[in-house]
Protein backbone atom coordinates (compact mmCIF):
# COMPACT_ATOMS: atom_id res chain seq x y z
CA UNK A 1 0.00 0.00 0.00
CA UNK A 2 1.07 3.74 -0.70
CA UNK A 3 1.53 5.92 2.20
CA UNK A 4 -1.13 8.31 0.92
CA UNK A 5 -3.70 5.54 0.93
CA UNK A 6 -3.51 5.22 4.37
CA UNK A 7 -6.22 7.10 5.90
CA UNK A 8 -5.00 8.58 9.27
CA UNK A 9 -1.56 8.47 10.55
CA UNK A 10 -1.91 7.55 14.18
CA UNK A 11 0.60 7.63 17.72
CA UNK A 12 -1.02 4.99 19.89
CA UNK A 13 0.74 5.29 23.71
CA UNK A 14 0.90 2.17 25.49
CA UNK A 15 0.16 0.41 22.55
CA UNK A 16 0.98 -2.81 23.77
CA UNK A 17 -1.21 -3.21 26.47
CA UNK A 18 -5.05 -4.70 26.65
CA UNK A 19 -6.76 -2.14 25.70
CA UNK A 20 -4.17 -0.49 23.47
CA UNK A 21 -3.58 -3.38 21.58
CA UNK A 22 -6.99 -4.20 20.47
CA UNK A 23 -6.47 -0.53 19.25
CA UNK A 24 -3.82 -0.71 17.34
CA UNK A 25 -5.36 -4.34 15.79
CA UNK A 26 -9.03 -2.50 14.68
CA UNK A 27 -7.20 0.87 13.26
CA UNK A 28 -4.86 -1.59 11.04
CA UNK A 29 -8.27 -3.54 9.67
CA UNK A 30 -9.26 -0.03 8.93
CA UNK A 31 -6.00 0.51 6.77
CA UNK A 32 -4.78 3.31 8.99
CA UNK A 33 -0.70 4.05 9.69
CA UNK A 34 -0.01 3.42 12.91
CA UNK A 35 2.85 3.99 15.64
CA UNK A 36 2.95 2.63 18.53
CA UNK A 37 5.11 3.71 21.26
CA UNK A 38 5.33 2.00 24.47
CA UNK A 39 7.92 0.62 27.16
CA UNK A 40 6.83 -2.41 27.77
CA UNK A 41 6.57 -1.96 31.60
CA UNK A 42 2.95 -3.72 31.44
CA UNK A 43 2.17 -4.35 27.77
CA UNK A 44 3.73 -7.13 25.72
CA UNK A 45 5.08 -7.27 22.38
CA UNK A 46 3.67 -10.29 21.08
CA UNK A 47 0.09 -8.31 21.21
CA UNK A 48 0.99 -6.22 18.54
CA UNK A 49 3.04 -8.46 16.16
CA UNK A 50 3.40 -7.04 12.77
CA UNK A 51 2.64 -3.51 13.93
CA UNK A 52 5.64 -0.95 14.01
CA UNK A 53 6.54 -0.29 17.45
CA UNK A 54 8.96 2.11 18.96
CA UNK A 55 9.96 1.34 22.75
CA UNK A 56 10.26 4.18 25.08
CA UNK A 57 8.98 5.83 28.00
CA UNK A 58 6.63 9.16 28.11
CA UNK A 59 8.92 10.31 30.67
CA UNK A 60 12.02 10.46 27.66
CA UNK A 61 11.83 13.77 26.66
CA UNK A 62 14.30 13.38 23.73
CA UNK A 63 13.20 10.18 22.95
CA UNK A 64 9.30 11.55 22.47
CA UNK A 65 11.34 14.34 20.37
CA UNK A 66 12.98 11.98 18.46
CA UNK A 67 9.57 9.93 17.58
CA UNK A 68 7.53 12.83 16.81
CA UNK A 69 10.67 14.38 14.23
CA UNK A 70 11.06 10.66 12.35
CA UNK A 71 6.65 10.64 12.21
CA UNK A 72 3.89 12.58 11.00
CA UNK A 73 0.38 12.19 13.00
CA UNK A 74 -3.16 13.15 12.84
CA UNK A 75 -4.08 12.31 16.37
CA UNK A 76 -2.48 10.71 19.11
CA UNK A 77 -4.28 8.02 21.46
CA UNK A 78 -2.72 8.20 24.38
CA UNK A 79 -3.37 4.53 26.65
CA UNK A 80 -0.07 4.76 28.01
CA UNK A 81 -0.18 5.05 32.06
CA UNK A 82 -0.28 3.13 35.22
CA UNK A 83 -3.96 1.61 36.11
CA UNK A 84 -4.13 -0.39 39.19
CA UNK A 85 -5.99 1.10 42.07
CA UNK A 86 -4.83 -0.22 45.00
CA UNK A 87 -1.52 0.07 43.75
CA UNK A 88 -1.76 3.54 43.12
CA UNK A 89 -3.04 3.67 46.57
CA UNK A 90 0.33 1.94 48.22
CA UNK A 91 2.87 3.74 45.48
CA UNK A 92 1.50 6.96 44.53
CA UNK A 93 4.73 8.60 43.73
CA UNK A 94 4.61 5.79 40.52
CA UNK A 95 1.03 6.75 39.22
CA UNK A 96 1.66 10.58 39.65
CA UNK A 97 5.01 10.07 37.89
CA UNK A 98 3.90 7.66 35.56
CA UNK A 99 0.83 9.34 34.24
CA UNK A 100 0.85 13.13 35.37
CA UNK A 101 4.79 13.94 33.77
CA UNK A 102 3.98 11.36 31.30
CA UNK A 103 1.20 13.27 29.90
CA UNK A 104 2.40 16.52 30.72
CA UNK A 105 5.72 15.32 28.50
CA UNK A 106 3.39 13.90 25.80
CA UNK A 107 1.48 17.15 25.53
CA UNK A 108 4.25 19.38 25.39
CA UNK A 109 5.76 17.84 22.28
CA UNK A 110 2.50 17.52 20.57
CA UNK A 111 2.34 21.34 21.37
CA UNK A 112 6.49 21.49 20.06
CA UNK A 113 5.42 19.24 16.83
CA UNK A 114 1.97 21.29 16.44
CA UNK A 115 -0.28 18.25 16.64
CA UNK A 116 -3.63 19.58 18.11
CA UNK A 117 -5.79 16.02 18.72
CA UNK A 118 -5.48 13.39 21.52
CA UNK A 119 -7.65 10.86 22.35
CA UNK A 120 -7.06 10.05 26.16
CA UNK A 121 -7.93 6.91 27.99
CA UNK A 122 -9.65 8.10 31.06
CA UNK A 123 -11.64 6.80 33.96
CA UNK A 124 -14.91 6.12 35.66
CA UNK A 125 -12.49 6.68 39.12
CA UNK A 126 -12.20 10.23 38.52
CA UNK A 127 -16.13 10.27 39.97
CA UNK A 128 -15.39 8.55 43.46
CA UNK A 129 -18.41 7.49 45.25
CA UNK A 130 -21.42 8.68 42.78
CA UNK A 131 -24.02 10.75 44.13
CA UNK A 132 -26.69 9.48 41.87
CA UNK A 133 -26.74 6.65 39.12
CA UNK A 134 -25.75 6.34 36.30
CA UNK A 135 -23.45 8.35 36.13
CA UNK A 136 -23.34 11.04 33.35
CA UNK A 137 -20.85 13.83 32.48
CA UNK A 138 -22.34 16.33 34.77
CA UNK A 139 -21.78 14.20 37.86
CA UNK A 140 -19.34 15.57 40.61
CA UNK A 141 -15.65 14.58 40.24
CA UNK A 142 -14.62 13.33 43.78
CA UNK A 143 -11.55 10.71 42.95
CA UNK A 144 -11.28 8.13 45.51
CA UNK A 145 -7.71 7.25 45.14
CA UNK A 146 -4.60 8.24 43.50
CA UNK A 147 -5.41 6.35 39.99
CA UNK A 148 -8.51 8.49 39.93
CA UNK A 149 -7.16 11.31 40.73
CA UNK A 150 -4.46 11.01 38.40
CA UNK A 151 -7.09 10.77 35.56
CA UNK A 152 -9.02 13.74 37.01
CA UNK A 153 -6.21 15.95 37.24
CA UNK A 154 -4.92 15.47 33.53
CA UNK A 155 -8.55 16.15 32.08
CA UNK A 156 -7.68 19.60 33.75
CA UNK A 157 -4.45 20.12 32.27
CA UNK A 158 -6.28 18.80 28.70
CA UNK A 159 -9.04 21.77 29.19
CA UNK A 160 -5.87 24.22 29.99
CA UNK A 161 -3.91 23.28 27.19
CA UNK A 162 -6.83 23.32 24.65
CA UNK A 163 -7.85 26.88 25.78
CA UNK A 164 -4.33 28.35 25.22
CA UNK A 165 -2.35 25.66 22.66
CA UNK A 166 -5.33 24.43 20.91
CA UNK A 167 -4.48 21.21 21.52
CA UNK A 168 -7.97 19.50 21.42
CA UNK A 169 -8.88 16.14 22.99
CA UNK A 170 -11.43 13.71 23.91
CA UNK A 171 -11.40 12.12 27.29
CA UNK A 172 -13.17 8.51 27.01
CA UNK A 173 -14.03 7.50 30.81
CA UNK A 174 -14.15 4.03 30.67
CA UNK A 175 -16.22 1.74 33.06
CA UNK A 176 -15.27 -1.63 33.49
CA UNK A 177 -13.23 -2.86 30.30
CA UNK A 178 -13.71 -6.42 29.87
CA UNK A 179 -13.89 -9.01 26.32
CA UNK A 180 -11.12 -10.01 23.58
CA UNK A 181 -10.67 -10.11 19.97
CA UNK A 182 -13.39 -11.97 18.21
CA UNK A 183 -10.69 -14.49 16.70
CA UNK A 184 -9.26 -15.06 20.30
CA UNK A 185 -5.92 -14.12 19.08
CA UNK A 186 -5.64 -11.33 21.29
CA UNK A 187 -7.35 -10.28 25.28
CA UNK A 188 -6.85 -9.29 28.17
CA UNK A 189 -3.50 -9.90 29.66
CA UNK A 190 -1.49 -8.11 32.46
CA UNK A 191 0.77 -9.61 34.72
CA UNK A 192 -0.21 -9.94 37.52
CA UNK A 193 -3.90 -9.84 36.98
CA UNK A 194 -6.33 -8.78 39.06
CA UNK A 195 -9.02 -7.80 37.35
CA UNK A 196 -13.03 -9.87 38.02
CA UNK A 197 -13.41 -11.37 34.38
CA UNK A 198 -10.27 -12.92 33.79
CA UNK A 199 -9.70 -14.17 37.29
CA UNK A 200 -12.83 -15.76 37.34
CA UNK A 201 -12.33 -17.84 34.37
CA UNK A 202 -8.94 -18.66 35.12
CA UNK A 203 -10.43 -20.31 38.27
CA UNK A 204 -12.55 -22.36 35.96
CA UNK A 205 -9.90 -23.28 34.11
CA UNK A 206 -7.84 -24.33 36.64
CA UNK A 207 -9.85 -25.35 39.16
CA UNK A 208 -8.96 -23.09 41.92
CA UNK A 209 -10.73 -21.29 43.93
CA UNK A 210 -12.15 -17.41 43.64
CA UNK A 211 -11.88 -14.59 46.05
CA UNK A 212 -14.76 -12.37 46.27
CA UNK A 213 -13.41 -8.44 47.48
CA UNK A 214 -16.66 -8.07 50.15
CA UNK A 215 -20.44 -10.01 50.15
CA UNK A 216 -21.70 -7.03 52.61
CA UNK A 217 -21.98 -3.87 50.57
CA UNK A 218 -25.30 -2.04 50.30
CA UNK A 219 -26.38 -3.78 46.92
CA UNK A 220 -29.01 -6.15 46.59
CA UNK A 221 -26.55 -9.77 46.82
CA UNK A 222 -24.41 -7.53 48.84
CA UNK A 223 -21.33 -7.52 46.27
CA UNK A 224 -19.87 -4.65 44.03
CA UNK A 225 -21.59 -3.56 40.52
CA UNK A 226 -19.86 -2.93 37.98
CA UNK A 227 -20.52 -1.40 34.17
CA UNK A 228 -18.50 -3.51 31.28
CA UNK A 229 -18.30 -2.55 28.53
CA UNK A 230 -16.22 -4.75 25.56
CA UNK A 231 -13.25 -3.72 24.27
CA UNK A 232 -13.52 -3.25 20.71
CA UNK A 233 -16.99 -1.23 21.81
CA UNK A 234 -14.10 1.00 23.46
CA UNK A 235 -11.88 0.94 20.33
CA UNK A 236 -14.67 2.05 17.94
CA UNK A 237 -15.60 4.73 21.01
CA UNK A 238 -11.60 5.98 19.75
CA UNK A 239 -11.58 5.95 16.45
CA UNK A 240 -15.07 8.19 16.14
CA UNK A 241 -13.12 10.34 18.46
CA UNK A 242 -10.53 10.65 16.43
CA UNK A 243 -12.53 11.56 13.30
CA UNK A 244 -14.59 14.26 15.40
CA UNK A 245 -11.36 16.00 16.43
CA UNK A 246 -9.96 15.67 13.06
CA UNK A 247 -12.98 17.16 11.45
CA UNK A 248 -12.71 20.04 13.78
CA UNK A 249 -13.87 18.93 17.21
CA UNK A 250 -13.87 20.92 20.63
CA UNK A 251 -12.80 19.51 23.40
CA UNK A 252 -14.92 17.22 25.73
CA UNK A 253 -15.28 14.56 28.39
CA UNK A 254 -17.54 11.06 27.28
CA UNK A 255 -18.23 8.26 30.03
CA UNK A 256 -18.45 5.23 28.32
CA UNK A 257 -20.23 2.41 29.53
CA UNK A 258 -23.56 -0.29 28.77
CA UNK A 259 -25.59 1.42 30.91
CA UNK A 260 -25.98 -1.83 32.69
CA UNK A 261 -24.87 -2.75 36.42
CA UNK A 262 -24.03 -6.74 37.30
CA UNK A 263 -22.64 -7.48 41.07
CA UNK A 264 -19.99 -9.57 41.09
CA UNK A 265 -21.76 -13.15 41.89
CA UNK A 266 -23.90 -12.23 38.70
CA UNK A 267 -20.38 -12.46 36.49
CA UNK A 268 -19.57 -15.46 38.57
CA UNK A 269 -22.92 -16.90 37.23
CA UNK A 270 -23.00 -15.93 33.71
CA UNK A 271 -19.09 -17.20 33.77
CA UNK A 272 -20.39 -20.25 35.36
CA UNK A 273 -22.58 -20.99 32.27
CA UNK A 274 -20.37 -19.66 30.02
CA UNK A 275 -17.31 -22.36 30.84
CA UNK A 276 -20.61 -24.82 31.68
CA UNK A 277 -19.20 -25.48 35.32
CA UNK A 278 -19.41 -24.47 38.84
CA UNK A 279 -16.69 -21.78 39.97
CA UNK A 280 -15.48 -22.29 44.02
CA UNK A 281 -15.83 -18.87 45.39
CA UNK A 282 -15.27 -18.18 48.51
CA UNK A 283 -15.63 -14.47 50.11
CA UNK A 284 -12.91 -12.75 51.60
CA UNK A 285 -12.67 -8.69 52.78
CA UNK A 286 -13.21 -5.58 50.86
CA UNK A 287 -10.76 -4.12 48.85
CA UNK A 288 -9.30 -0.78 49.71
CA UNK A 289 -10.99 1.79 47.23
CA UNK A 290 -13.67 -0.32 45.48
CA UNK A 291 -16.75 2.02 45.62
CA UNK A 292 -20.09 -0.60 46.04
CA UNK A 293 -21.91 0.55 42.17
CA UNK A 294 -20.31 2.00 39.30
CA UNK A 295 -22.79 2.50 36.24
CA UNK A 296 -22.44 4.61 33.45
CA UNK A 297 -24.91 7.09 31.48
CA UNK A 298 -23.23 6.94 28.20
CA UNK A 299 -26.34 9.56 25.86
CA UNK A 300 -23.79 12.03 25.33
CA UNK A 301 -21.27 10.17 23.27
CA UNK A 302 -24.42 8.21 21.84
CA UNK A 303 -25.57 11.30 21.17
CA UNK A 304 -22.91 13.37 19.80
CA UNK A 305 -20.77 10.64 18.09
CA UNK A 306 -23.45 8.17 17.11
CA UNK A 307 -21.41 5.58 18.90
CA UNK A 308 -23.19 2.10 19.30
CA UNK A 309 -21.85 -0.04 21.47
CA UNK A 310 -22.02 -3.63 19.67
CA UNK A 311 -20.91 -6.50 22.54
CA UNK A 312 -23.71 -5.01 25.26
CA UNK A 313 -24.49 -8.69 25.95
CA UNK A 314 -22.52 -9.73 29.23
CA UNK A 315 -22.65 -13.41 27.84
CA UNK A 316 -21.12 -12.58 24.78
CA UNK A 317 -18.27 -10.50 26.78
CA UNK A 318 -17.47 -13.22 28.98
CA UNK A 319 -17.70 -16.22 26.22
CA UNK A 320 -15.08 -13.66 24.12
CA UNK A 321 -12.83 -13.45 26.97
CA UNK A 322 -13.09 -17.16 27.96
CA UNK A 323 -12.33 -18.11 23.73
CA UNK A 324 -9.29 -16.05 24.43
CA UNK A 325 -8.89 -17.81 27.90
CA UNK A 326 -9.15 -21.18 26.80
CA UNK A 327 -7.70 -21.07 22.87
CA UNK A 328 -5.26 -18.82 22.58
CA UNK A 329 -3.60 -16.86 25.64
CA UNK A 330 0.10 -17.08 24.83
N1 LIG B 1 -13.19 -8.36 42.35
C1 LIG B 1 -13.29 -9.43 43.24
N2 LIG B 1 -12.27 -10.33 43.29
C2 LIG B 1 -11.14 -10.22 42.51
C3 LIG B 1 -11.06 -9.14 41.59
C4 LIG B 1 -12.12 -8.22 41.55
O1 LIG B 1 -14.28 -9.56 43.96
O2 LIG B 1 -10.24 -11.07 42.62
C5 LIG B 1 -14.28 -7.36 42.30
C6 LIG B 1 -13.82 -5.96 42.72
O3 LIG B 1 -13.93 -5.81 44.11
C7 LIG B 1 -14.79 -5.08 41.95
C8 LIG B 1 -15.11 -5.88 40.70
O4 LIG B 1 -14.70 -7.23 40.96
O5 LIG B 1 -15.97 -4.90 42.67
C9 LIG B 1 -14.35 -5.39 39.47
O6 LIG B 1 -12.97 -5.29 39.80
P1 LIG B 1 -11.85 -5.07 38.70
O7 LIG B 1 -10.52 -5.09 39.41
O8 LIG B 1 -12.05 -6.04 37.59
O9 LIG B 1 -12.15 -3.63 38.11
P2 LIG B 1 -12.28 -2.18 38.82
O10 LIG B 1 -13.74 -2.01 39.11
O11 LIG B 1 -11.42 -2.17 40.05
O12 LIG B 1 -11.80 -1.24 37.77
Amino acid sequence: MRKEDYKIKVLVTGGAGYIGSHMVRMLIEHKNSVVVLDDLSTGFQKSVLGANIVIGSLCDKEFLDSVFAANEFDVVMHFAGASLVSESVINPAKYYSNNLIGTINLLNALNKFEISNLVFSSSASVFGIPNYLPIDERHVQAPINPYGRSKSIIESILNDYSIAYGIRSVSLRYFNAAGASLDGKIGELHDPETHLIPLVLQAAKHDQEFIIFGDDYDTADGTCIRDYIHVLDICDAHLLSANYLISGGETCSYNLGNGNGYSTKQIVKVAEAVVRKKIKINIGPRRHGDPPVLISNSNKIKNDLAWVPKFFNIEDIINHAWAWEINSRF
